[in-house]
């Protein structure tokens, strides 16, 4: 009922030809790689992408699943401040995909882990009945890691590129929301095709104290309330200060609600204890950057400034959904 056995092979010779061991002593092959000693502390990572879940076959091309699989990890690794070094891959089969289907998938993960630096030293191949993408990645931390429990009463909050165009991307593949021209191109490969923020993250990572960071996978709403929690802080957020792009306002308009609750961003969040120009961090994380609001003792989050010139305050304790009833979003 489902792929030959020598189909099958074939899949798992894929991937043997991903790695080109350097870092590694052995890479794939063999039971298990065997990787370098290393004096730089370990990062360790894993993610999945599921069809039904998070993609459907008919949104993008297999070299860009492919390369989003990576990238959704190496986003954790930014996220802390490293360097990613090496990655093992299980790729689930289900039926009715051919060799070249997979080939296509090799060919966009191996292309988006020679643009990282990562060797993909083993895999594993197994029949489901979803396909589905599971990278596990390590990597290094040469000074200070970035955590999510580190932010402090006073710390101002940044974030790092634009929010919401992946959410929009998202509702415009499932024909939720309509796109068109250069702001369609620019939402949905913005869905397809994430940008882990590996550069940002390593000179965050530099200034001390190091920054409470994370990245924005789930909403900028959700993966704030994770710092907060871990911190035992609150925040302010100001919602007219939100980073919308160009296509976005084009698209969706002014409505923050995409950029606050939407995920598949991958830009970071991160907390400094001394305010920096937004200009300056820029330049010095080569992406742009946005104050976006200040960490308080007061637990929550609260949102100011989407109520027009009243400025009402409009807590949001119990997550994204309750706010979006109360401000009517
Ligand atoms: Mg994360």
């Amino acid at each position: 009922v489902s792929s030959p056995p020598g189909e099958f092979a074939l899949i798992e010779r894929l991937l043997s030809r991903l790695g080109r061991p350097r870092r590694a002593i052995l890479g794939p092959g063999d039971d298990c790689a065997i990787l370098r000693p290393t004096r730089a502390r370990q990062l360790f990572t894993i993610d999945s992408l599921v069809e039904g879940v998070h993609f459907r076959l008919t949104w993008g091309t297999p070299e860009e699943l492919g390369a989003r699989a990576l990238t959704v990890n190496l986003s954790d690794i930014a996220a802390m401040g490293g360097v990613p070094t090496a990655a093992v891959v299980n790729l689930a089969v289900r039926s009715g995909l051919n060799l070249a289907f997979f080939e296509r998938i090799y060919k966009g993960l191996g292309a988006a882990a020679r643009a990282s630096g990562v060797e993909v030293v083993g895999g594993n191949v197994t029949r489901a009945d979803q396909l589905a993408i599971t990278i596990a990645l390590l990597g290094e931390v040469r000074g200070g890691a970035m955590r999510r429990d580190t932010a402090r009463p006073g710390d101002t909050i940044y974030v790092t590129g634009t929010l919401g165009d992946a959410a929009a991307g998202l509702r415009i593949l499932s024909r939720r929301l309509h796109g068109r021209g250069a702001a369609r191109v620019f939402l949905v490969g913005r869905m397809l095709r994430p940008t882990a923020r590996l550069k940002a993250g390593q000179r965050l990572a530099q200034i001390r104290p190091a920054p409470a960071a994370i990245d924005i996978s789930d909403g900028l709403w959700q993966d704030l309330g994770h710092i907060l929690e871990r911190s035992g802080v609150g925040a302010e957020i100001d919602a007219s200060a939100l980073p919308l792009s160009d296509a976005y306002r084009a698209t969706v308009g002014d409505d923050p609600a995409l950029a606050l609750g939407g995920g598949d961003d991958y830009e970071l969040l991160f907390c400094l204890r001394r305010e920096l120009a937004p200009s300056a961090l820029s330049r010095r994380l080569g992406v742009m950057v946005t104050r976006i609001g200040r960490i308080t003792a007061a637990r929550g989050a609260t949102l100011v400034g989407t109520d027009g010139a009243r400025g009402r305050r409009i807590p949001a304790v119990a997550g994204w959904d309750q706010l979006r009833s109360r401000s009517g979003a």
